[in-house]
């Protein structure tokens, strides 16, 4: 299965509150089916500023799907298998620290992953993979989000550590001093393993952060609650959409970073140990490493010539059968 589009297109995933993107021209929703199931919803591919762009509220339209039962693994390989080169993570966080105030704005470089029930990986049944996640981020496109969220009037915080939990339940008063203490700087229920998968898709990704609320370590400020962090995110979604009009068309190609070959040197498995099926599973990671084996090929080489000495044998060219024989079709 290779990428449909040839046209590297910048991904955003729209977290809690921003489940459309205004403004996109040539709009189609696009359903994607996976060989991890389906993704959170249909991906809303369309042009902004020129670039093509592919949007999939994370949650799907409606808010229907909780941290835990969210299709990472789908959602990601949509992204890819669409043709995005970048994923911009739009993401409601809780802050951890007095300095970082609701309606601030963060682009985490770091994770802290305290999820226990999530499928973290496209690799597995047979094929060994290992990513570094040293650099859970990609510095390119977090940089080009850090400049365009200064342009706008909200305050912004460059870099920190991202914990995600499990979820959906916000964390008790001891698991937010303890996390306090580890020194993170904001909260959220999505970015793990979303990064994690980008990398092995690689995927640059980064993370816009939106401070809702200061989860319930505060002792001034009230507990975290589903209305407070409402009333912060139609701020922060007005916000989101502006650093968004923003960074796109900043974002361009050819992608210097390391991520476009995160993968090289990942795969531990020897690859005559391949099981066919993981290595057909997986062709959209592995086709750039590891070339289809010969099997195929001379399958093809067999079947040309049988083809055309039925035909005029030599001269026969395939454009020349009539068009309704075409196999294409
Ligand atoms: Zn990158």
């Amino acid at each position: 299965m290779k990428a449909l589009a040839s046209e590297p297109a910048i991904g955003v995933i729209g977290g809690s509150g921003l489940y459309e993107l205004e403004g996109l021209t040539d709009v189609k929703w696009q359903k994607v089916q996976t060989p991890f199931g389906a993704p959170s919803d249909a991906y809303c591919v369309g042009r902004f500023a020129g670039r093509r762009v592919i949007f999939l509220p994370r949650h799907g339209r409606g808010h229907r799907v909780t941290p835990s039962e969210l299709n990472f693994r789908a959602n990601i390989w949509g992204f890819r298998f669409l043709g995005a080169q970048w994923v911009i993570s739009i993401s409601a966080v809780g802050s951890m620290k007095e300095a970082i105030r609701p309606l601030d704005l963060v682009i985490p470089d770091q994770f802290f992953d305290t999820t226990r029930r999530r499928v973290s990986s496209f690799f597995g049944d047979g094929i060994v993979a290992h990513v570094g996640m040293a650099e859970p981020v990609c510095a390119d496109l977090a940089a080009a989000l850090a400049t365009a969220a200064q342009e706008t009037s909200a305050t912004v915080h460059r870099g920190g550590t991202y914990i995600c939990i499990e979820g959906p339940q916000f964390s008790t008063r001891a698991e937010s001093r303890v996390y306090r203490s580890w020194g993170v700087d904001v909260i959220g229920m999505t970015n793990m393993p979303e990064a994690k998968l980008a990398r092995e898709a690689e995927l640059c990704y980064a993370t816009l952060a939106l401070a809702t609320d200061y989860d319930v370590w505060h002792e001034t400020h009230e507990a975290v609650s589903v209305e407070a962090v409402v009333q912060s995110l139609l701020k922060n979604v007005a916000t989101a959409k502006d650093v968004l009009r923003r960074v796109i068309p900043a974002i361009a190609p050819a992608r210097k970073c390391e991520c476009p070959s995160l993968l090289k040197n990942a795969v531990i498995t020897n690859p005559a140990a391949f099981p066919p099926k993981t290595r057909k599973k997986l062709a959209l990671l592995l086709d750039n490493y590891f070339p289809r084996g010969r099997k195929s090929l001379s399958r093809g080489r067999h079947h040309l010539p049988r083809e055309r000495s039925r035909r005029a044998p030599a001269a026969g060219h395939p454009r020349s059968k009539p068009a309704s024989r075409s196999p294409l079709q």
